[in-house]
């Protein structure tokens, strides 16, 4: 096999978080080719693997990871098919995702500019259904390629059977660790997006007065609005939100609304309420704090977001997580979960 496998390598720069133990191997896999031979290479010397992207959704343990991590560097995007409404796109699953957004508005194809620096790559998208500004990527999303490591085989997976819902899929759940993503096919318009938009994207659109629109005015929108809020995984570690959106039932929301009376909360699947994680946190107390103890605070504008300052270990920010954690449950009953995998 011709692919370089590393050994001992420090997993802190393949988690945006910048923290957690070694990988016992290590792989970067550029074709698709490569992918069979990286997991027959792990079989033969019995022991797990594990493929990552650019690793801004995973908190590795101190521990590490005694098996063979694959990073994905998979490339390559292309139009499918096109005609006077809209184009398909395939998209090979180690591309940048946002460098992916950007090709597709630059083709005047609309569809995916509301996901826009979402960071990451392209085959993770699909794991954890990556979603914001009211768009999620299931809504456009046709088909994944994958490699299956129970047949041993390539193939491909249509969208309605890859168990999406609110960040989550079957390659997250059920299926976690069985499909490797090799590629995704999404279905794009040539419509301009138009309202209603996400209230804070329509209030930016209002307050910088722009009233027509098309994917290259939303995905502009979307970025000047995520980098006004939200660190920079290059700059700052961090693994953006940490905690998911929680849903309540209603009679729960009813008595949170009597108790907290400026609680919002958006109407759900299953006539359950959704509520904004990042309010209960600054409700908690932990707006723009600095926890000397464990290294880690929270970002100033965005207190869903945990930033790794001086962390040491993961088991010191998973300190810190359990304290938000233990506040929010005791004020309002509900249980934060975490957003990031804890891996292995
Ligand atoms: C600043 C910041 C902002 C963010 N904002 C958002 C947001 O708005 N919305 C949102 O949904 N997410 C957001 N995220 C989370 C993150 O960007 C997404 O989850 C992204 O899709 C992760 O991509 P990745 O390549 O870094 O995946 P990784 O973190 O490397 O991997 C994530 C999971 O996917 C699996 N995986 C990765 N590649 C493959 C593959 N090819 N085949 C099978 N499994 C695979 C991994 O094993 C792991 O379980 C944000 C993160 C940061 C740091």
């Amino acid at each position: 096999m011709v692919v370089d496998i590393k050994e001992n390598v420090s997993l802190k720069s393949y988690s945006t978080m910048r923290l957690g133990g070694q990988a016992r191997w290590l792989a970067e896999a550029y074709e698709e080719n490569d992918i069979p031979n990286l997991v027959e290479w792990a079989k033969h010397q019995n022991v797990p693997f594990m493929v990552i992207g650019s690793g801004s959704n995973i908190v590795w343990r101190d521990e590490g990871f005694n098996g063979l991590i694959i990073v994905n560097k998979i490339l390559g995007k292309q139009i499918l098919s096109e005609d006077e409404a809209g184009a398909t796109v395939h998209i090979a699953s180690g591309e940048i995702w946002d460098d992916a957004v950007g090709w597709t508005v630059e083709k005047g194809l609309s569809g995916i500019e509301f996901l826009s620096l979402i960071p990451g790559t392209a085959g993770a998208a699909p794991v954890q259904n990556i979603g914001a500004y009211g768009a999620e990527l299931s809504n456009i999303l046709t088909e994944v390629g994958v490699y299956d490591d129970e047949t041993n085989a390539f193939g491909s997976i249509i969208a309605s059977q890859c168990g999406f819902d609110y960040r989550t899929s079957r390659f997250k759940q059920a299926d976690k660790g069985r499909f490797i993503i090799t590629n995704i096919t999404l279905k794009l318009s040539k419509k301009s997006p138009g309202p209603p938009f996400y209230d804070s994207l329509k209030n930016y659109l209002n307050e910088h007065k722009i009233s027509e629109f098309n994917s290259k005015v939303i995905r502009n929108a979307v970025i000047n609005i995520r980098s006004s809020k939200l660190p920079d995984p290059a700059e700052i570690a961090n693994n953006g939100s940490f905690f998911t959106n929680p849903f309540v039932e209603q009679s729960q929301f009813d008595s949170l609304k009597q108790k907290y009376p400026e609680i919002k909360g958006w109407p759900a699947k299953d006539g359950k309420i959704k509520l904004a994680a990042g309010w209960l946190v600054e409700q908690a107390g932990f707006k723009g704090v600095h926890d000397d103890e464990t290294g880690i605070s929270t970002w100033p504008t965005q207190a869903l977001v945990l930033v790794n300052e001086h962390a040491k270990t993961t088991a010191d920010l998973l300190s810190f997580k359990q304290k938000i954690v233990d506040k929010v449950r005791e004020m309002f009953g509900i249980t934060l979960e975490q957003e990031p995998e804890l891996l292995p």
